[in-house]
């Protein structure tokens, strides 16, 4: 394959992909809305816990949350390496989700987090569709 990307191109595109991590989860998730008709989410929004997508005009945030770093019980990730630091990270991100949760309901939004796994085997459509028409004004 020929890389079309001069390399000072390539390596920020790297870079952007690296620190933004669930790059694929979110691009999955793009052709999702685009296939459901789903228009008005957004980006990069100033919101509390920095959601993946923001629907402004249906007070909607949306979480795109990695398996591992979230805990989620679908697969035995852990290492077994250095259990108890991994185990503690873990509880704190998932103590951190729910205090996110918590402020951004009290800001008014509604708050819909899906784990990765569930993007990549589309299991989150009807769950999905059926949480943005209830949410729908
Ligand atoms: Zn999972």
């Amino acid at each position: 394959m020929v890389d079309c990307f001069s390399k000072k191109k390539r390596s920020d595109i790297m870079r952007a992909v690296k620190s933004r991590g669930n790059r694929s989860t979110e691009i999955k998730l793009i052709e999702f809305f685009r296939k459901n008709k789903i228009t008005g989410w957004r980006r990069n929004q100033n919101l509390y816990g920095k959601p993946d997508f923001v629907f402004p005009k249906k007070n909607l945030a949306l979480f795109a949350d990695g398996c591992f770093w979230h805990g989620h019980n679908c697969r035995n990730l852990r290492p077994r390496e250095n259990a108890d630091y991994w185990n503690e990270k873990i509880e704190r991100n998932k103590k951190r989700d729910k205090k996110v949760k918590r402020i951004l309901q009290s800001k008014g939004w509604k708050v819909f987090r899906v784990f990765e796994c569930k993007i990549k085997t589309e299991k989150l459509p009807v769950k999905f569709l059926e949480f943005f028409s209830s949410a729908a004004l």
